[in-house]
C-alpha cells in the first residue's frame, strides 16, 4: 500500500534512541507500554470503539510516528482493544513464551516499540488475524491516504 497521506507526522526517533530519551518523549502510562511491555486495561483504551471519521486515515505508532495500520483494517472483535486485521508491512512479529503461553508480540519495526499482540485463525475477517494492539501504543491521523 502507498502511504501518501500528506497529513502524517513526520518519522522521529528510531532504534537507537536511548531509553531516557523515550522517557522523556513519552508520558509514563505511554512508556510502560511502548518500551517495557505493559497492557493498558482492556475497554480502556481511546481507539477500543473508536470510528473513524468519512475522510479515513492512518495508525501510526505513539512513540515515532511511523504508519502501522490504515483505518479500513480496525475491526471490532469485542475483545476490549483496538483490532486490526492487517498492518501496512511496518510491524515486526517475535514469539513471547512468557506467562505460560506462546502468544506472538508484535513491535514497531521502525523503533522496537511493543504493539500487543497477532493471534491466528480465529476467522474474524478474510485475512484470519487479529492485531490486538494497545490505544497507548498508537496515534490516530485523519486524512486520506489517496
Ligand atoms: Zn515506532
Amino acid at each position: 500500500m502507498s502511504m501518501s497521506n500528506k497529513a502524517l507526522p513526520e518519522i522521529s526517533g528510531g532504534m537507537d534512541t536511548t531509553e531516557a530519551e523515550w522517557k522523556q518523549r513519552l508520558t509514563s502510562e505511554e512508556y510502560h507500554v511502548l518500551r517495557q511491555k505493559g497492557t493498558e486495561r482492556a475497554g480502556t483504551g481511546e481507539y477500543n470503539s473508536f470510528v473513524a471519521p468519512p475522510e479515513g486515515g492512518v495508525f501510526v505508532c505513539r512513540a515515532c510516528n511511523a504508519p502501522l495500520y490504515d483505518y479500513k483494517s480496525k475491526f471490532n472483535s469485542g475483545c476490549g482493544w483496538p483490532a486490526f486485521d492487517d498492518d501496512l508491512g511496518t510491524v515486526d512479529r517475535h514469539v513471547d513464551n512468557s506467562f505460560g503461553m506462546k502468544r506472538v508480540e508484535i513491535t514497531c519495526k521502525n523503533c522496537g516499540g511493543h504493539l500487543g499482540h497477532v493471534f491466528e485463525g480465529e476467522g474474524f475477517t478474510k485475512t484470519n488475524e487479529r492485531h490486538c494492539v494497545n490505544s497507548l501504543s498508537i496515534k490516530f491521523v485523519p486524512g486520506p491516504a489517496e
